[in-house]
């Protein structure tokens, strides 16, 4: 249950009406102590992890609550985000953030108010199937201790790293279709030096520093020969990189700030779009692409390292192409990192528009290229490469009735904002319907 699964089921409440919300992982303060042990040790749980357990990928992200999608239900999402404890500039301003620790405690206590409202929670318990009648209407779930939940309305909502929910879907001949994704690394610089290329002098100024906070970057650059774009992404100033896999033989990174983005680091993912020609005749290539650099990463960390650790390579050698004596950066990651050769874990194709990329990005940005950049590896989870077709009006998957693919999994969505909103927009195709 992330962002979509939980505002389906508050927009229900609003009609009283209660949910039955059926959850891999483990309720949050579980799923945290999870977390930290992966983080520490390498210890992953494979069922609760960054993106698994109590509020999705949602709850350990880094609250950015900005999106691109324009809907009514934006100001809903945002007012109810105040009324569970959110700043109240978070109702009103143009790109609210959170950041990871008041998300957290927020998203526990929607969980709590929606219990309140006789909603059922059920964690550890992974939906393996989804059952249809001969008319390929949905009927219920089954789940993997065996038992069935029956409902004509079965929100599909559980977001982009679920490979055995995509493979369901194949079993049962609902359709879908592959879609553009990207891949990359996370660009982590000192807080300080990215602070001084945004506001130069003023970064330095005392009062001024405090009134600026740390400093954001956008940015992207075309190719216009190849076609692909290369972009910066989920900007984290301030903040972390994360090891955020679900697998235990793949490595993903991700980023994340807490409210305050005072980490002394600040970081975004740096990402090269990819429109894979495999994935007009296999509808999972773009979930193999995906993992198959995930799967080198883990290799390269676990021959050198535990495999725990983030490959990671100077921004200098990495478009020098080449692993130097030089001393890798410091970094913000808990996991810690390890020197690797970045540009041999990604096609050629891959690392040449990064490089490319990078010395534009240094005309605009004088001063990210330079011995403080760290490039660590691999961001392959910006988007599912996957989407599950449905009708626009009535929401509902193409191929089989009362079944309704929604949130980022299923290609509805692309952030916890866009995620909630397309999940009141289920609930309203459901309550239209039933009325
Ligand atoms: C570290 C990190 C930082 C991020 N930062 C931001 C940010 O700042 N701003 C932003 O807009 N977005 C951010 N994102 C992305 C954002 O979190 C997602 O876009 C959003 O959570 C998608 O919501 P969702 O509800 O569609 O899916 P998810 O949040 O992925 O939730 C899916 C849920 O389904 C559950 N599930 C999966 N399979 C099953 C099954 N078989 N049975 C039962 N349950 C299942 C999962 O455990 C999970 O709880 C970040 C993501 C990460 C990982």
């Amino acid at each position: 249950m992330g962002p979509a699964g939980l505002f389906a089921a508050l927009r229900f409440a609003d009609y009283g009406i209660p949910s039955i919300l059926l959850e891999r992982g483990d309720p949050a303060s579980e799923r945290m102590k999870k977390i930290a042990a992966f983080w520490r040790y390498g210890k992953l749980d494979e069922e609760s992890n960054v993106c698994y357990g109590e509020g999705g990928a949602g709850l350990y992200s880094d609250g950015k609550l900005m999106t691109r999608v324009k809907s009514p239900y934006i100001q809903y999402v945002m007012n109810r985000l105040v009324d569970f404890g959110a700043p109240p500039e978070t109702a009103y301003r143009k790109d609210p953030h959170l950041g990871s620790n008041k998300i957290r405690t927020l998203i526990t206590k929607i969980s709590s108010y929606l219990k309140e409202k006789q909603c059922q929670l059920h964690y550890r318990t992974k939906v393996v199937d989804i059952l249809f009648d001969e008319n390929k209407k949905a009927t219920g779930v089954r789940t993997e201790d065996g038992r069935t939940f029956h409902s004509p309305h079965i929100i599909l909502a559980t977001g982009h790293s679920a490979d055995d929910i995509y493979k369901l879907m194949e079993e049962k001949n609902v359709a879908c279709s592959a879609k553009p994704f990207s891949v990359g690394v996370r660009m982590e610089h000192p807080r300080k030096l990215i602070n001084s290329i945004q506001f130069g002098s003023f970064a330095e100024n005392e009062k001024s520093r405090d009134i600026l906070g740390a400093a954001k970057y956008r940015l992207s650059y075309f190719n216009k020969e190849s076609e692909r774009g290369t972009y910066s992404f989920c900007m984290c100033p301030g903040g972390y990189v994360l090891s955020s896999g679900t697998q235990k033989n793949g490595l993903v990174v991700n980023g994340m700030s807490n409210y305050a983005h005072n980490s002394p680091w600040s970081n975004a993912a740096l990402v090269v779009s990819v429109n894979l020609q495999e994935q007009k005749s296999d509808l999972f290539a773009g979930l193999k692409y995906q993992r198959s650099i995930e799967e080198k990463c883990f290799e390269y960390s676990k021959q050198v390292a535990t495999g725990r650790e983030i490959p990671a390579m100077s921004l200098l050698d990495f478009l020098e192409g080449k692993v130097s004596a030089r001393q890798l950066p410091s970094s913000s990651c808990p996991s810690q990192t390890i020197k690797a050769p970045l540009h041999e874990l990604f096609e050629k194709e891959v690392v040449l528009h990064l490089q490319e990329a990078l010395l534009t990005f240094n005309r605009q940005m004088k001063g990210i290229i330079g011995k403080e950049g760290l490039l660590l590896a691999p961001e392959t989870r910006t988007s599912s490469p996957l989407s599950i077709l449905r009708h626009q009006e009535t929401l509902e998957s193409t191929s089989h009735t009362g079944l309704y693919p929604c949130g980022e999994g299923a290609g509805h969505a692309g952030g916890i904002t866009s995620a909630a909103v397309d999940g009141i927009k289920v609930a309203m195709s459901i309550l239209e319907k039933s009325v």
